[in-house]
């Protein structure tokens, strides 16, 4: 099976690189599925070292943590890439930053993942991710603002669990069944709250719970956002 040429993308990943080496999978997976067994996707990868990103992000040193993000945008731009794909909903916070780096679109994580909730015919979703993600305006304004969504998040000390469980062991490769256990926990007092559906807003969730962890529907923002790369590559999105 042939086609027109494939897009160019290019993945800033790396946050952390256990979620990214999905998107290279899912990404291939879906190109595969369009064009035929040979076929792969033409991208460029830009792979960050995480740790001194997780530490500026702890200490609020965004200004650094954006110039970082815009150098790999730019880096991406030069060597050809059409679309950026940035690996990790909570960096999204440094999207305009990132965009402004360079012509080339930025495929905002939070598009495909509102677009299919929408499609859903849901309206009152929760988010789970990061604290920057959930606490922060960047993601759920997003959603507000274009898709029109109510978007809920856990409660403080809920937070505080997601958050410990995504820096302490997702990113780390550790999926252990007592935090899919308290995640459960967690999701079920988001549905008693009256969330029709969870966002899995954290890039490394999917690594710890599926569909059979939630009474509602889950929409994994990995998954979405590959689609929304590949779709682009493919030229059908
Ligand atoms: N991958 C995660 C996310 O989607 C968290 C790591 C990060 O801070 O980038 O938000």
């Amino acid at each position: 099976m042939t086609g027109a040429r494939l897009r160019r993308l290019g993945l800033i990943g790396g946050m952390s690189w256990e979620s990214t080496a999905h998107y290279y999978r899912l990404i291939n997976g879906h190109v595969r599925a369009a064009r035929g067994p040979a076929a792969s996707a033409d991208l460029l990868l830009h792979s960050l070292d995480f740790a001194p990103i997780a530490q500026a992000q702890r200490e609020g040193r965004w200004d650094e943590l954006a110039a970082t993000l815009a150098g790999s945008a730019r880096l991406l731009a030069g060597g050809g890439a059409e679309a950026l794909v940035l690996c990790t909903n909570t960096m999204h916070r440094l999207a305009d930053a990132i965009a402004a780096a360079t012509p080339v679109p930025l495929l905002h994580i939070a598009d495909p993942t509102g677009a299919a909730i929408v499609a859903a015919g849901h309206a009152r979703v929760a988010l789970l991710g990061t604290a920057f993600t959930m606490e922060q305006d960047f993601y759920t304004g997003r959603l507000r603002a274009r898709h029109g969504l109510e978007v809920i998040v856990p409660e403080a000390e809920d937070r505080a669990l997601v958050h410990r469980v995504i820096y302490e062991e997702l990113v780390a490769g550790i999926v252990a069944p007592a935090s899919r256990e308290a995640y459960r926990a967690v999701i079920a007092r988001l549905v008693d709250r009256g969330a029709q559906s969870i966002i899995l807003g954290c890039t490394e969730i999917m690594l710890l719970v599926d569909h059979s962890d939630s009474a509602v529907p889950l929409f994994d923002t990995t998954a979405l956002h590959a689609r929304a790369a590949a779709d682009f590559a493919l030229g059908t999105g």
